[in-house]
């Protein structure tokens, strides 16, 4: 991008009397600028203007902020064309030319950017535009709006000094509302406005209307790099953009009279999809009227009854928009004294659910083919269908009333509603008394479980997108909030403080998991519905993707929803979380505490005949398709309770003294347990339990093998660094398996592979000779991302969004794959395994494998499955085929 200014061309015509730019330069000339262009060269009534290139504002920059030379001399060109097309001229006392500056970037950023109306009024203009239109107060009306925006978004006068002026007016005239205001009124208005400016910006408001173009066009360009501007780019993830484009174009007035208006409209509903034109105008009004709120605009189905004609030509247009776009359109419009003309045409942005109802809808009308169906739905969107959510009417009002608290992370999605629970024990009991609770804790823990099951959702303080809070919550659907930093919990007290507010046990607040707001009060939802078009959508996914979709899964239950979602396999099971169910927590913390061998044993014979249960269950449920069991994987001090009162009732129940636990415990902590004696090293120092695990699994294959239940059995072993270790492992897993046939006398065939995690940087450097000892690799790129960039999963969240904000990074890697650098690791991994077994089955299983960017990573690299949460699934499914599509091309 080292142009030299003045080599480019730098602003491109739009008009009858020639059309330069085309719908294909959105990079060049900005989503606005090209289809300006775009609806002028099909023969819709745009009016005419000018658009300079994004390139300008690149050069803007690269230049100290200052307008390249050359760009005036062009600008004046064109505003010369305009002149001749439009028959009016810039300041003109008889006949003026007035046009609206806009921004407009090549990624869609609404109301982000700054924007300049009736640009050319001047003292003189205002009289020709009175003479024009026949209507003085018009024009005043109009000079006094370019004044206070000028003031406002060009020179850095503070509105608020237009609106005490303004309010003087009202109230010497004795007027309750703006149009109130007469004539004479305005004309005061205008002098006092021009005052002020002078006052506060030190020189009068300029009177040459190409020296108010030139600092509107470097307002424009100042703004793209403006704090909200930069945020939205962050936040929605738009990189690589030179800049803004400027759109100088001829204004059309919707406010002259009653037979004028504006309006704003969809080509389809754009919240449920219906094929049906949406929109609404306001008569005798401007479009900052519509969007200010003040007077309520009527649904465009109205409009036959106050002009027939205009009504029946928007029609016309949405047809003919769609045709050519073959998408909904978001459209503007005003009408200036009974005649229509088009401001803008943007794809329109809809809910999943429309999403879902327009694609199927335009394959029926042949508009598009089950590809381009397929992919246009942005896959994340399809959550919307899956969990319930607020009613978006309810959740604006809720937060024009201001009762959006503060924003955490949206850690898994949904929408729920609550009292505050502080702790798991008390969720649990509130809830079986029939009350809806939020469980509010700092982080939450293993031992959290059941109250996080529980609980209606969760809301954390601390804690990333794969903390134990966010993991557990989406997989099994429940919505959660984590990282809320803003909210401070006092357990004890049993009451938050946010936004310097305080709110208590009793108090009820809504919580979006899938935007991560926290909102005070009830907030009415809405169920999912699984409309048919969701399952066709579904269908042609399956068509074009090359990837398997399976899922992380527990418990039957999750396996079986996983399955209705579409997955075809368990590709995690994380043995350790059937340990917290019920009473189970005994017989593993009777195992955990025991100081020798002896009692391990006695307390893991316990533990054999529930897991041997739990994966008859999961084998079960899955009918033939793959299960992949990982061994036990967290540090076992997880599972021990931590408070003397929790050890103390820990003691009775195992009939040891409250001494022995506290030892015990002190024993097993460790100052950096997720890099300490956990994952497949607990096997190398407890073989019994790998003993005991692999056991429940092998009984429980031979007694599905005996019910005629197809088990296809993974073994996984977690967190291997080296080929030595799982070589050992392999080989002992390998003599439990041959001694449970043994001993059972099974002589059938069973299908039992034995592989592992890929997860630790060196398991992927060396995957090779790990690839010798292992079936199948499965990535776990939560540890695999913690272990590469050196950040704990678990606190990222506390310096995250300082990464974000100086754009270190540009996204959460536990939510997106950093393709650069983990993403390297992955590939090696798949490559180096697969150079020494031809065709090893690769997959994930981390929480990457339910995120689209990330699946498109995975296709490209050749991976045989992603494995997400059962929720994930069949956004897993639809993104795999996005990914199959986009590389196909
Ligand atoms: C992983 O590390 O990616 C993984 C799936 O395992 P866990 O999240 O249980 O550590
Ligand atoms: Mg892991």
């Amino acid at each position: 991008m080292a142009k030299t200014a003045g080599a480019t061309k730098m602003a491109y015509y739009f008009g009858k009397t020639k059309t330069e730019g085309k719908s294909t330069q959105k990079q060049l000339l900005g989503g606005k600028g090209a289809n300006l262009a775009d609806m002028t060269s099909i023969g819709l009534p745009v009016p005419p203007g000018f658009t300079i290139t994004t390139e300008v504002c690149g050069l803007y920059y690269q230049h100290k902020q200052k307008l390249p030379p050359g760009l005036m001399d062009e600008v004046r060109k064109n505003v010369g064309i305009l002149e001749k097309e439009t028959g009016k001229k810039f300041g003109d006392s008889k006949s003026p030319l007035l046009v609206s500056v806009r921004s407009g970037a090549a990624a869609s950023m609404p109301g982000m950017m700054n924007t300049i109306l009736n640009l050319g009024l001047n003292d003189e203009a205002v009289v020709g535009l009175a003479n024009a239109t026949q209507n003085e107060r018009f024009a005043y009306d109009s000079y006094r709006r370019l004044i206070n925006m000028f003031g406002d978004v060009v020179s850095g006068v503070d509105h608020e000094h237009f609106e005490v002026a303004f309010d003087k007016i009202k109230a010497k005239y004795k007027a309750k509302l703006d149009n109130e205001v007469p004539l004479e009124g305005m004309i005061e208005l205008c002098e006092a406005y021009k005052d002020i400016y002078k006052k506060h910006f030190g020189k009068p408001f300029p009177q040459d209307p190409l020296e108010q173009l030139e600092a509107s066009i470097e307002a424009v360009f100042k703004s793209w790099m403006q704090p909200r501007a930069v945020k939205y780019r962050q936040v929605e993830n738009i990189t690589g953009l030179m800049g803004t484009a400027v759109n100088v174009q001829s204004m059309v007035f919707g406010n002259m009279g009653d037979d004028c208006g504006t309006g704003v409209a969809f080509t389809r509903n754009p919240s449920t999809g219906e094929n049906k034109f949406y929109g609404e105008f306001l008569v005798n009004a401007q479009g900052e009227d519509v969007v200010a709120g003040i007077r309520t605009p009527l649904p465009v189905a109205e409009m036959p009854k106050w002009n027939k004609a205009i009504h029946k030509a928007l029609l016309e247009i949405k047809d003919l928009l769609e045709k050519h776009y073959k998408d909904v359109q978001d459209i503007e419009f005003t009408i200036e004294r009974g005649v229509l003309f088009m401001l803008q045409t943007r794809n329109g942005k809809r809910t999943g659910a429309a999403a879902v109802k327009i694609a199927c809808d335009m394959v029926k009308e042949k508009l598009i083919d089950e590809k381009t169906a397929v992919q246009r739905i942005p896959a994340g969107d399809l959550t919307q269908l899956l969990l319930p959510s607020f009613t978006p009417a309810a959740k604006a009002a809720a937060k024009k009333d201001g009762k959006l608290l503060t924003v955490g992370l949206p850690a898994s999605p949904g929408a729920a509603v609550g009292k505050l629970a502080f702790t798991a024990a008390e969720a649990v009991e509130r809830t079986h008394a029939g009350e809806k609770v939020l469980l509010v804790r700092k982080e939450t823990n293993p031992e959290d479980i059941d109250g996080m099951h529980l609980a209606a959702g969760i809301l954390t303080s601390t804690g990333g997108m794969t903390s134990h809070a966010a993991v557990v919550a989406r997989g099994w659907g429940r919505c959660c909030v984590a990282g809320a930093g803003e909210v401070q919990i006092d357990e004890k007290g049993r009451k938050i403080k946010v936004g310097g507010k305080t709110f208590t046990h009793n108090d009820v607040l809504s919580i979006d998991g899938s935007t991560g707001e926290v909102m005070v009060g009830e907030i009415a939802t809405q169920e999912p519905k699984l409309s048919g078009d969701f399952a066709t959508v579904m269908g042609w996914a399956d068509k074009y993707r090359t990837l398997k979709v399976r899922t992380n899964a527990d418990t039957p239950a999750d396996a079986k929803r996983a399955r209705e979602f579409g997955a075809e396999g368990i590709g995690l099971c994380r043995t350790e979380h059937m340990f917290f169910e019920g009473d189970r927590i005994v017989a593993m913390r009777a195992m955990i505490l025991a100081d020798n061998l002896e009692d391990r044993k006695k307390a893991l014979k316990n533990l054999l005949p529930l897991q041997r249960k739990d994966f008859v269950g999961l084998f079960t449920a899955m009918k033939g398709l793959p299960v992949t069991i990982r061994l036990l994987d967290p540090p076992l001090h997880e599972f021990l309770p931590h408070d003397a009162k929790a050890q103390g009732e820990l003691a009775k129940e195992l009939n040891v003294s409250p001494a022995f636990v506290k030892n015990r415990v002190a024993q097993l902590h460790e100052q950096n347990p997720m890099l300490g004696h956990r994952g497949c090293r607990l096997a190398v120092t407890y073989p019994e339990i790998l003993e005991t695990q692999v056991t429940a699994i092998v009984e429980a294959a031979i007694a599905c093998v005996e019910k005629k239940i197809d088990a296809q059995v993974e073994i996984m072993i977690p967190l291997v660094g080296t080929a030595a270790e799982l070589k050992m492992l392999r080989d002992q897993t390998q003599a439990v398996i041959d001694a449970v046939k043994e001993a059972k006398k099974f002589t059938g065939k069973l299908n039992i592979l034995i592989g592992t995690m890929i997860e630790i940087p060196r398991a992927a450097l060396t995957a090779d000779q790990i690839g010798e000892q292992a079936d199948f690799f499965s990535f776990g790129t939560n540890d695999l991302t913690q272990m590469t960039f050196g950040f704990s999963r678990d606190d990222i969240n506390t310096f995250l969004p300082d990464y974000i904000n100086n754009e270190l990074l540009a996204q959460d890697p536990f939510q997106s794959l950093d393709v650069t650098g983990v993403g390297q690791l992955v590939e090696m991994g798949v490559t180096k395994g697969r150079s020494v077994k031809k065709g090893l089955k690769c997959g994930i299983c981390g929480e990457h494998g339910g995120d689209p960017a990330s699946i498109k990573f995975c296709h490209t690299v050749g991976l045989d499955y992603v494995s997400c949460s059962p929720f994930r699934v069949p956004i897993a499914r639809l993104a795999a085929a996005q990914a199959a599509l986009a590389t196909a091309k």
